[in-house]
């Protein structure tokens, strides 16, 4: 948040330049642009950070449900989960529109208590800017708006859907490591009755299981009628 140097040679400003009143709102169109390389940046992290999010929710979801494999019914629950844990992302408007509220919002006030143009930072007493002609008025203060919710359903959809796909594959990927390391334990010993692992990080505390003609499983970590439920291999 820096404000640009004021010139050093200011020119004086006339002296019958018209006042303008305090509460006059700033023109939109000389509201300043935020730089088109901030707005980017910020919308690709907040898209890696909500994307990681629903990676991380859809592994936890997993070991909450148990389960095993990718079937429709377990990747329908998931995805609602996680959806629903991603809707929490919807009221940090503020957060969503960091650039905006910046840029807009609150450089330009921080701009105006200290008697600059709000939209350029010159100094010229409270008057009309003679640097970018905006009214030297009290600019806007930052309030979400329908904009602020289209950016948010654009960051966090897409987020959402990467997300669960990437969490998907790596759950996918830790099961079947299981079932191959249980292969190959069963061909090393035939009499094997039974395995199981705890599933990786972020879903330690729930279990997956072989069990000799019951096949693999997924135990969530609390009884429920799932936890006897085995699906057949
Ligand atoms: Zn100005």
């Amino acid at each position: 948040m820096t404000t640009p140097a004021v010139p050093v040679d200011t020119p004086a400003v006339p002296a019958n330049t018209p006042a303008v009143p305090a509460n006059m709102p700033v023109d939109p169109v000389n509201m300043p642009a935020v730089p088109g390389r901030v707005v980017a940046t910020w919308r690709i992290l907040l898209i890696a950070l909500i994307t990681i999010y629903c990676t991380l929710a859809t592994l936890v979801v997993r070991g909450l449900i148990g389960g095993f494999g990718l079937g429709p019914v377990d990747c329908f629950v998931i995805a609602i989960s996680t959806l629903i844990a991603t809707l929490a992302v919807l009221p940090m408007g503020a957060v969503i529109d960091l650039p905006e509220a910046l840029w807009q919002h609150w450089i330009p006030e921080r701009r105006w208590r200290a008697g600059r143009c709000p939209t350029c930072g010159y100094d010229a007493h409270r008057t009309l800017c003679p640097e970018c002609g905006t009214p030297f008025a009290a600019p806007v203060a930052y309030a979400s708006d329908w904009h602020t919710l289209r950016r948010t359903l654009w960051i966090v959809f897409p987020s959402w859907a990467m997300g669960v796909a990437a969490g998907l594959v790596l759950m996918h990927f830790d099961e079947r490591a299981f079932v191959s390391k249980v292969d190959s334990m069963r061909r090393s010993e035939p009499e094997l009755r039974e395995h199981s692992n705890t599933r990786a990080w972020p879903a330690e505390f729930a279990t997956m299981t072989w069990t000799a003609g019951r096949g693999f499983a997924g135990l969530p970590p609390f009884e429920s009628p799932k936890t006897d439920r085995a699906i057949d291999k």
